[in-house]
């Protein structure tokens, strides 16, 4: 069986996410024994290639700068059908993570098209110019197997030194709905992704959930405490930087920059899951 991973080249980091995906390939291959599977990893940048592929990664960069060249190549209503209708496999990462939400911040009207997907709302440079950039250890408790899932307990449980570019965060997780976020569009600075409906007869395994956090940058609260005691990873402690629902994933850091293939071993497990669901539905 192949497996067609794509990962848009409109703008971005997109070839470090090819290389780390070979890798991770790699790895999985490596954990099953006699797979038939076949992993194909590829550049998208038109309708058709996108059409070919099982799954997609929306890379880093800058989400104004992709949105632009999405529209000027006609690839907005393709990706909102990829996402939104067909609900296919999609991890956005910095920029595609933005891309991704329902609503963003910081973003003039106009400026920005979204793709929608990920009922968040997500601040855009959260960080401010202070600090553009820096790197964090994230404890991400998906990535955390007791028996270390084929690699040894302790790489399973090593935090994810993650890095951080002018990155958003998700501020708000919206209520699931199935059109557009009318709360969303009243704000001034904020703008919101178009409706697309689930088309139900192609996604027959997906029920819509409410957003999942899958992970979090510990606040000073958090971070802080020296006392010994045993820091306590809380949603209510820190930032939001990590969402699922249904088949899309989102990270406001870029994983693809650290050569730590973990969360993309992980992302390709998802896909032939979801995969394994829609054959059988
Ligand atoms: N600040 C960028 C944006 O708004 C995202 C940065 C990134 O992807 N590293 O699109």
């Amino acid at each position: 069986m192949d497996i067609t991973i794509g990962v848009l080249a409109l703008q971005g980091a997109f070839n470090e996410h090819i290389q780390l995906l070979r890798e991770a390939g790699q790895i999985v291959a490596s954990k099953e024994n006699n797979s038939q599977k076949k992993w194909i990893f590829k550049e998208v940048r038109t309708e058709a290639e996108l059409t070919s592929c099982d799954a997609l990664i929306i890379p880093g960069g800058e989400s104004t700068a992709i949105s632009l060249v999405a529209q000027r190549s006609n690839m907005l209503e393709p990706l909102r059908h990829f996402v939104k209708v067909t609900r296919k496999p999609t991890w956005g990462t910095c920029a595609g993570l933005i891309l991704l939400a329902e609503a963003a911040n910081q973003t003039k009207r106009g400026g920005q098209e979204l793709i929608g997907g990920l009922d968040v709302r997500v601040n855009r440079n959260h960080f401010g110019r202070q600090v553009e950039s820096f790197q964090a250890n994230l404890d991400l408790p998906f990535l955390q197997k007791a028996d270390g899932d084929g690699q040894d307990v302790e790489t399973s449980q090593k935090p994810f030194r993650a890095i951080f570019i002018r990155a958003p965060i998700v501020e708000k997780l919206l209520p699931r709905v199935s059109g557009i976020q009318q709360d969303e569009a009243k704000a001034e600075e904020t703008v919101i992704a178009p409706s697309r409906a689930m088309d139900e007869s192609v996604a027959k395994d997906i029920t819509l959930a409410d957003v999942e956090i899958m992970g979090v940058l510990p606040g000073r609260t958090a971070a802080v405490k020296d006392d010994g005691m045993e820091e306590k990873l809380d949603a209510e402690a820190g930032d939001i930087i990590a969402v699922r629902q249904a088949n899309v994933f989102g990270t406001s850091f870029h994983p693809e920059l650290t050569g730590d293939p973990r969360i993309h071993v992980w992302w390709l497990e998802q896909v032939v899951e979801a995969i394994g669901r829609r054959k059988k539905s």
